[in-house]
């Protein structure tokens, strides 16, 4: 093979591993015809029945699919096919239709005011722009004829390549024969990533180059340093595989607890929303919760719950986990994470808005009744001191203050570190708290000015950022010199190398999706502690992302 069909492309790796097998593109979209008919009168209602039947087999048909799902799968199916039916999109598509519009034009004409108004209210709602356009596409291909568009079937191991993948395509895969998923689009938040960390697959997103890649080349993908290679020796390749099939079969079968190479032994927690999440993590090798997003709880309440119905809620978590750490977070209401009862006006900028811990300014006793739950709670379960922490705090005031109320509770207060600003004074916030635990998810947004949840900034929202890298050595240092516990509970913690190098930047534990635990397990297994530091050492010279990635993949990948 000649060097000109040899090449290789990088995007962000989001689930780590090796795969090398045919690429294979996902079908096209249909495109609507660009001429629409005007219609007559008489042929409107067959029309709007013509939608309907047309809305129906693809709502059916996701139904189908969700029902002979599992878990994340089957819940996206499920939502997917519950937007075939909403009813404000069918409403707003029969009334374009009623004065006159094709069924395929009105489609598509109804679905991009949905689009534009999604997007307006941006946060979880923009996030459902891909769903929608997804069944714009499905329901028009079916008016059209044509074959459901997505997914390729395929009897022999393929990698498979797409612009972006909606929910409900990933959702479909079929690991045995889906050998890994590379995107033009999406990022590490992306439900290709989630999906494919959930089938284990390794996957690829933002490679802004993948439209080099022809159908039907063998390509070699490796999830971890985000590389997608063309014209690699058949042996070679193998050779990757090979040591990776080894690497997820350790996986299979960790029993934790986790331990460096050396011994050492690392605490690795769980994140939960609630307690049957609690329940089931306690289920894994999980040691502990490091992070109980309380606000999830609460999505849907209207009003504030009591401080005895919070309590039992609360309760419930801390029961999982009898005389193990459990670390409980405030409400971080607003942004991306609504929650009804916190009620705060409309923002043009909700991430930057009143959300977290700023929340307590518009709701005055809120915060004080939910510590109050949480020390009831704790009473309840024989927990003697718990761990609280505040979200979003970015002044020494609101650490400072939010330490007296939980102290006059009994509770140890912690903040997280998400905001830049904590990070660069972490000794003096540290001052004020028992303990920092880092939410890189947030404290990448915010140090790179990039929404977490927008596909095209991918790159920048990467943990690997060698500035969020120096902010987070800050907060660990500062923990290390007063002797008080760091921890990490950004999906940082879930990268196995990058988990490696928060060790050797001096953070005490990791805190994770369960799922993710396993894999972190067995990568602290292979490296000692002094490999983590002098990896940790490595990146901080590093001036990009893949640089730093690269310089840890060196010393211990
Ligand atoms: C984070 O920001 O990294 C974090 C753990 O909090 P959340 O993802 O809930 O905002
Ligand atoms: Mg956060």
């Amino acid at each position: 093979m000649t060097d000109s069909f040899s090449f290789v492309i990088h995007g962000t790796g989001v689930v780590p591993g090796y795969a090398y097998a045919p690429a294979v593109w996902t079908k096209a979209r249909p495109t609507p015809p660009v001429q629409d008919r005007v219609l007559d009168e008489s042929a409107r209602e067959a029309e709007v029945a013509r939608f309907a039947a047309a809305a129906g087999v693809v709502g059916e048909r996701l139904s189908a699919r969700a029902s002979a799902a599992t878990g994340v799968a089957a819940e996206v199916l499920g939502a997917t096919a519950g937007l075939a039916r909403d009813r404000g999109w069918h409403r707003a598509v029969q009334k374009l239709i009623k004065s006159g519009h094709a069924a395929e034009a009105a489609t598509s004409s109804a679905t991009e005011d949905f689009v534009a108004m999604f997007q307006r209210v941006g946060g979880l709602m923009a996030e459902r722009v891909t769903d929608l356009r997804d069944i714009h596409d499905r329901v028009v291909a079916e008016l059209l004829g044509e074959p459901e568009p997505g997914i390729p079937t395929s009897d022999v191991p393929i990698v498979l390549l797409a612009h972006d993948l909606a929910p409900a395509d990933t959702a479909g895969l079929d690991p045995s024969t889906i050998r890994a998923l590379v995107t033009r689009l999406g990022g590490p938040t992306s439900h290709t990533a989630i999906i494919a960390r959930q089938l284990g697959i390794p996957c690829v997103v933002a490679v802004e180059e993948l439209r080099r890649v022809i159908e039907g080349t063998p390509v070699l993908v490796d999830g971890t340093l985000g590389a997608i290679e063309v014209g690699v020796e058949p042996a070679v390749a193998q050779e990757h595989v090979t040591a990776d099939i080894a690497r997820r079969d350790a996986i299979r079968v960790w029993a934790g607890p986790a331990r460096t190479a050396d011994g050492v032994h690392v605490d690795l927690l769980a994140n939960v929303q609630d307690g049957a999440a609690a329940r089931a993590a306690a289920e894994t090798q999980a040691e502990g919760i490091g992070l109980f997003r309380t606000e999830l709880c609460f999505f849907a309440a209207q009003t504030e719950p009591s401080v005895d119905e919070q309590a039992a809620l609360y309760g419930q978590v801390l029961a999982a986990f009898p005389g193990r750490k459990v670390v409980v977070r405030t409400l971080d209401a607003g942004s991306d994470k609504p929650v009804p009862f916190a009620n705060h006006a409309k923002e043009e900028n909700p991430a930057l808005g009143v959300r977290g811990i700023r929340l307590d300014a518009i709701n005055k006793g809120m915060l004080e009744r939910q510590l109050d739950s949480i020390a009831k709670a704790a009473k309840d379960n024989g927990v003697d001191r718990p761990w609280v922490m505040a979200p979003m705090v970015s002044t020494v005031d609101e650490a400072r203050a939010f330490a007296a109320m939980a102290r006059q509770r009994g509770i140890s207060p912690g903040i997280m570190v998400e905001v830049p600003a904590v990070a660069l004074l972490a000794d003096t916030f540290l001052a004020e708290v028992d303990f920092f635990s880092i939410g890189t998810n947030d404290l990448t947004q915010y140090t790179l000015a990039a929404d977490r949840m927008s596909s095209p900034l991918a790159t920048l929202t990467d943990p690997w950022q060698p500035a969020v890298l120096r902010l987070i050595q800050m907060a660990a240092a500062a923990g290390e010199k007063a002797g008080k516990p760091v921890g990490v509970c950004g999906e940082a913690a879930a990268d196995p190398l990058l988990a490696c190098v928060l060790l050797g930047l001096g953070v005490t534990s990791l805190s994770m999706a369960p799922t993710a635990i396993p894999a972190v397990g067995v990568q602290l297994a292979t490296v000692t502690l002094a490999q983590c530091r002098a990896a940790a050492v490595e990146v901080l010279r590093a001036a990009t992302a893949a640089d730093a990635k690269a310089r840890a993949a060196e010393l211990i990948g």
